[in-house]
C-alpha cells in the first residue's frame, strides 16, 4: 500500500481556520458543512496549562473500518493507497460507514443523501499537488507526503519530532500525525 500522511505541527498552528475555508472552496462543500475542523484543546494540569490548536479530518486509516463496513463498495481506497474516498454514484446513504468510523469524519450530503468526507484532495494529489488545506496554511503548520519515502518531509518530521495520533487504540492506524 502506498501510504500518504499528513503531519500537523501543533506548535505552529495558530487556529486561523484557513484550512477549513480552503477545503470548502476546493471541494465545493455546502454552507454549514465541513470536511475538516479545528479543535482548541487545553493540555496540562492547573496551573500549568497550555492551549493547542488541532486541525482534524479523516485520518485515512491504514485499517479503514469505514471501507470494511460499506456494503456497496462505495467507500474505497484510491489507487492502492490509504486515501479513502466515496463513490457518490453507488453510495446508498445507508450510514454503515458513519457508524464504523471512530473519528466522526463522515457526513451526509443533503439533499442527495450520499456520504461526504475529506479525500486528502485526491484530485490534487493525483497531479502531484498538496491538499488545499496544506497549500493554504499561512503558518506552514501542515505537511503532506509519502510515509514510504524516508527522505520525504513528513518522514523527516516524524523521525525528528515527538508526535501523536488521535485514538490509536482503535486499531485503525490513522495517518494524520500531530507534532507536539
Ligand atoms: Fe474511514 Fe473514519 Fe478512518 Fe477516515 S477516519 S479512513 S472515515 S475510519
Ligand atoms: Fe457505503 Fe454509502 Fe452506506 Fe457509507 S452510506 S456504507 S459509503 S453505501
Amino acid at each position: 500500500m502506498t501510504r500518504y500522511a499528513m503531519v500537523i505541527d501543533t506548535r505552529t498552528c495558530i487556529g486561523c481556520t484557513d484550512c477549513v475555508d480552503a477545503c470548502r472552496m476546493e471541494n465545493d462543500v455546502p454552507a454549514g458543512l465541513c470536511y475538516d475542523w479545528v479543535v482548541e484543546a487545553t493540555n496540562g494540569t492547573y496551573p500549568d496549562l497550555s492551549t493547542e490548536f488541532r486541525s482534524e479530518r479523516c485520518n485515512h486509516c491504514a485499517h479503514p473500518t469505514c471501507v470494511e463496513a460499506c456494503p456497496t463498495g462505495a467507500s474505497q481506497t484510491w489507487n492502492g493507497s490509504n486515501i479513502v474516498v466515496v463513490d457518490a454514484t453507488i453510495c446508498t446513504g445507508c450510514k454503515a460507514c458513519i457508524a464504523a468510523c471512530p473519528y466522526d469524519a463522515r457526513l451526509i450530503m443533503m439533499p442527495d443523501g450520499y456520504i461526504g468526507k475529506c479525500t486528502f484532495c485526491v484530485h490534487r494529489v493525483a497531479k502531484g499537488q498538496d491538499p488545499a488545506c496544506v497549500a493554504v496554511c499561512p503558518a506552514r503548520a501542515m505537511h503532506f507526503g509519502l510515509l514510504d519515502d524516508p527522505d520525504s518531509e513528513v518522514s523527516r518530521l516524524l523521525a525528528t519530532r515527538e508526535w501523536y495520533t488521535l485514538a490509536p487504540e482503535t486499531g485503525n492506524q490513522p495517518n494524520v500525525y500531530y507534532l507536539r
